[in-house]
């Protein structure tokens, strides 16, 4: 079935920035949330993103209303999502409630229709038992800031069919995003790596090998990443990354993914990074310092 209706359900960081790729590749789109009133902030967070592309030389100004006049706004998620062939669930990562969601969606919309997860962490296969058609559901894992970041993690499921793999595939490319196709398992690509090597950096730090700047320093110049791992957890966040460490101590049984002491230690004293202005570095006007 030609994907060419979606609906995005959670108006929130993830799901405003999925609608606005969306709506940019031409698909109609609704944006659920609780309330109307979410559901329209979302949509003025996307006027915000395509002001900045404007601004940028990114996209021309008359672009801006024809973007926005595909964006539907929804507070009710059967109703929202009916006629849609892809439905992508945003909201918060708690497995109960993406079940709930993904229950509800799939009693009430197209037998043919995909249902997606943005799920960073939760187990696909483990959504799919919420379902009566698991072949449908699949994760879709966006980056942030969604209009920006061009990766998108395409988790197949246990029971996720091989059609409903190749049809994401191409949404994900025609919304302009490079797909990486994962098998369900804990971290899928990204955070098992990345997280891996930030609790690495924080060990080496305890361990005196060197300081914070030099450690970010010695994988930006000599392994060319564009941030070094410290930083990296400092915009992201302590607290996030401390949680994701224990999921995956707890699922990979591997001590290469015990939280190190200090991980504990700055979250317990609410050292969270950039957002409380101290982290691995000491944060004023959004610059690391
Ligand atoms: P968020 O809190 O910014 O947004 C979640 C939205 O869902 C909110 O607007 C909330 O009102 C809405 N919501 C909650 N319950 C709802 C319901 N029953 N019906 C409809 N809407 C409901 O969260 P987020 O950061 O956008 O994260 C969403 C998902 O994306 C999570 O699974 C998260 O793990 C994943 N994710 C987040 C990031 C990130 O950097 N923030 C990156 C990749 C993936």
């Amino acid at each position: 079935m030609a994907i060419t209706r979606v609906a995005v359900v959670g108006a929130g960081t993830m799901g405003h920035g999925i609608a606005q790729v969306a709506a940019a590749a031409g698909y109609r789109v609704t944006l659920i949330d609780a309330t109307r009133d979410l559901a329209e902030a979302g949509v003025a967070r996307v006027a915000v993103n395509l002001d900045g592309a404007i601004a940028r030389g990114k996209l021309e100004p008359a672009q801006k209303d024809v973007i926005l006049e595909r964006i539907a706004v929804a507070d009710d998620i059967a109703r929202g999502a009916a006629g849609a062939q892809l439905v992508i669930e945003a909201v918060p990562e708690k497995m109960e409630l993406k079940a709930a969601i993904l229950r509800t969606l799939d009693q009430s919309v197209d037998a043919a229709a995909i249902l997606a997860s943005n799920t960073s962490s939760l187990s696909i296969t483990a959504l799919q038992r919420a379902t009566v058609q698991p072949g449908r559901v699949i994760g879709l894992h966006f980056f942030n800031p969604v209009h920006i970041n061009r990766l998108v993690e395409v988790v197949r499921g246990e029971d996720t069919q091989t059609a409903v793999v190749e049809a994401s595939l191409a949404f994900v490319r025609a919304a302009g995003k490079e797909p990486v196709v994962v098998r369900d398992a804990p971290g899928f690509a990204t955070s098992r790596l990345g997280v891996l090597l930030g609790l690495e950096a924080m060990r080496m730090l305890e361990q005196g090998v060197a300081s914070a700047e030099d450690i970010d320093k010695a994988m930006e110049l000599g392994y060319r990443h564009p941030m070094g791992p410290l930083r990296l957890t400092d915009l992201v966040g302590l607290d996030v990354r401390l949680d994701i460490a224990r999921y995956l101590h707890a699922e990979l049984a591997s001590d290469a993914f015990k939280p190190p002491a200090i991980l504990e230690r700055m979250v317990a004293e609410g050292r969270l990074g950039r957002k409380t202005g101290h982290g691995f570095y000491t944060w004023t006007d959004g610059e690391g310092a």
